[in-house]
């Protein structure tokens, strides 16, 4: 399990000077996940595209925009292949002031 986190690790530092060898990374701690039947941690699960599970990175493979306006959302743009993944962002969990109070209204 932290062989993976290793690799994971690994990959994102040498990227920027060999893509091919942090995908080579990625595809070896994939392969252990799946072995060992452990799902890729969190932190790391945004680095690899859902769709052409090729190792995305912001500023490099990875275009991550912040849309305001209605609903916050962040959209995450695979270069590669162009998955867009739109991650809703969290609203602070507000306490629900509305009370499920039903008012029957009877009408004479
Ligand atoms: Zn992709």
């Amino acid at each position: 399990m932290e062989r993976m986190e290793i690799l994971l690790e690994k990959a994102i530092q040498i990227h920027e000077k060999e893509p091919k060898l942090a995908q080579r990374y990625v595809e070896l701690a994939r392969h252990i996940g799946m072995k060992a039947r452990v799902r890729i941690p969190r932190k790391y699960r945004r680095l690899i595209c859902r769709s052409c599970k090729q190792f995305i990175h912001p500023g490099c493979t990875l275009r991550v925009r912040v849309k305001s306006g209605g609903v916050k959302h962040i959209t995450f743009t695979c270069l590669r292949c162009g998955q867009i993944v739109r991650v809703p962002v969290e609203k602070r969990r507000v306490d629900r002031a509305a009370s499920s109070s039903k008012q029957r209204t009877q009408s004479f």
